[in-house]
């Protein structure tokens, strides 16, 4: 390739065809080309790729890119085929002809970039064939998979530790899209980046309109949604295999061309409706978290998620797929109480450390308060992956603020009832007490005989769950995660001692009379 000059802005000039570098591509292109290693977070579609595909080209020997999928490999190999640069792949599934013709191609100095999962790179030979060449650079694509708080724990990425080690003049370039703190450290740690400068851009993704919606006929409200924005594509992702064959089944009955990817689905398939999808303008995808890793289909213009997202990084990782083409998208969440309690049993159930459940459950939490914010959804957001920002004008709660309502007295009914009851009792129960309903349950623990039973009887029970979701979202109330039961906090006694006023959004009841409306 002849380029007029040897800048990194000619390459993106000449070759990509763009006019400029954004974010912080320029500087950390510069760093690498003096020897630099380095750590990016930039969020998904931010252009972390030229970050290594430019120096690449700008210096003698070959760049490895390390990458979890072979999708993603594909996809950039082709994408730098089709401009002409040589890159090639290696992956466990092409045959050996495949591969000694790879081999071959290297040797003959033909390749500049080599792209390779982390056990094939990791792989004793391997290691000792590239010491023979000159490697002028290791990129770690999707460098979050090295850590197990991240979402795709990929153990192999681990044993990367061995690049210090035996190349330890050659720079490493870590990316990633996960920002989170824990991540970053393990990241620094295993990857031998202690001394090396972070390079983070901002995670807003001002291209994307964030809403949620209450639960409430869930199958109506994504038909209407969708009806609403046919004509572009879209994921809608529940936290069930079952429910994504149900919801395909649904939209397709209903004359909305629907596919559907789950772990369950025969590879064959799987691919096959990846491909479909991946093709069309107009389809819905509807699949687990299982769909999404390296899917760049720049046009997708929504993401629903029908059920909670289990935290609040992973459903910033899979709205992030909403946009990627920097033009309007939508995220939805559709969310109500019971999954609350389904996802927390989820974390508790897994087999992981006392210490990632504590942390996964933080994630949840900070999911949930998202979901019942009473302000700008995209401050939750970012600061939640450390980012401050100010309101933003492109979600839901910009741009209709929500009508409040003085919630204070029913707060303290609510309170007072789960005290009563010894903060040993979930949320059925409590609200069976508070409206009056002397159960068989009511009756053994004889809670019908509290001076609590019965003083919210106005309340229908959807308003109640809805009421105490938005005082736990609020920190007003806490959840055991291990039995269900509601507990009251520090936060709840001034609002007991009528010290301290609560406010929720109005829509969480039919405004009784007795409230004062505010509006922000
Ligand atoms: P990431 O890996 O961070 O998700 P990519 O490297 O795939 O992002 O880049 C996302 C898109 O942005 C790609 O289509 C890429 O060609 C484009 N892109 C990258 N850098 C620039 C730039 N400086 N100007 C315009 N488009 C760019
Ligand atoms: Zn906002």
């Amino acid at each position: 390739m002849i380029f007029t000059d040897n800048s990194p802005l000619t390459v993106l000039n000449q070759l990509y065809g763009y006019p400029a570098f954004v974010g912080e591509q320029e500087k950390i292109i510069t760093h690498v080309l003096n020897g630099g290693s380095g750590l990016v977070l930039m969020p998904t579609g931010g252009g972390k790729s030229l970050c290594y595909q430019i120096p690449a080209l700008l210096v003698p020997g070959i760049t490895i890119v390390v990458s979890p999928l072979i999708a993603l490999m594909q996809d950039q190999v082709a994408t730098l085929d089709e401009l002409g640069v040589s890159a090639i792949y290696f992956s466990s599934v092409l045959d050996e002809e495949t591969n000694y013709e790879s081999i071959r191609k290297i040797k003959a100095g033909l390749v500049k970039l080599v792209y390779i999962t982390p056990e094939k790179l990791c792989n004793q030979w391997f290691i000792n064939f590239i010491m023979t060449l000159k490697i002028s650079l290791f990129a770690i694509d999707e460098a979050h998979c090295v850590s197990h708080w991240g979402h795709d724990f990929r153990p192999e990425y681990q044993r990367l530790s061995v690049l210090k080690q035996h190349f330890p003049k050659v720079p490493r370039l870590a990316l990633t899209a996960t920002a989170d703190y824990y991540t970053r450290i393990d990241i620094i740690h295993f990857l031998g980046l202690k001394d090396a400068p972070v390079f983070a851009t901002s995670f807003n993704r001002s291209n994307i309109y964030y809403s949620t919606l209450e639960k409430n006929n869930g199958k109506g409200q994504l038909l209407s949604f969708i009806g609403k924005n046919k004509s572009g594509c879209g994921i809608v992702y529940c936290n069930s295999r079952k429910r994504v064959d149900e919801l395909t089944e649904f939209l397709n009955s209903n004359g909305i061309n629907a596919i559907n990817y789950h772990a369950g689905l025969a590879s064959d398939v799987r691919n096959k409706n990846q491909t479909e999808f991946l093709q069309s303008s107009t389809s819905v995808m509807v699949a687990t978290v299982a769909f999404g890793l390296g899917i760049d289909k720049p046009d997708v213009r929504y993401v629903y998620h029908f059920d909670m997202p289990r935290s609040i990084d992973h459903f910033y990782q899979e709205s992030g797929r909403a946009g990627r083409d920097s033009m309007a998208a939508i995220s939805v969440v559709n969310y109500g109480f019971k999954e609350i309690y389904e996802l927390s049993q989820m974390v508790l159930n897994s087999e992981v450390s006392d210490l990632k459940k504590r942390y996964e459950l933080d994630k949840l939490k900070r999911m949930i308060a998202y979901c019942d914010s009473l302000v700008c959804r995209r401050q939750v957001l970012l600061d939640a992956l450390g980012e401050k920002s100010d309101p933003c004008g492109n979600c839901d709660l910009c741009l209709n603020s929500p009508n409040l309502v003085d919630a204070s007295v029913i707060a303290q009914k609510i309170m007072s009832a789960i005290y009563r009851m010894q903060q040993r009792f979930g949320v059925t129960q409590v609200i069976d007490v508070l409206r009056g309903r002397a159960t068989a349950t009511v009756q053994v623990w004889e809670h019908h005989k509290l001076s609590t039973f019965g003083i919210a009887s106005e309340y229908t029970e959807k308003e109640l769950r809805r009421i105490i979701r938005q005082l736990y979202s609020q920190g007003l109330l806490d959840i055991d995660f291990n039995t269900g039961a509601l507990k009251v906090n520090a936060k709840s006694i001034p609002v007991m001692r009528g010290l301290e006023q609560v406010w929720i959004k109005a829509t969480a009841l039919k405004v009784a009379p007795e409230f004062k409306q505010l509006t922000w």
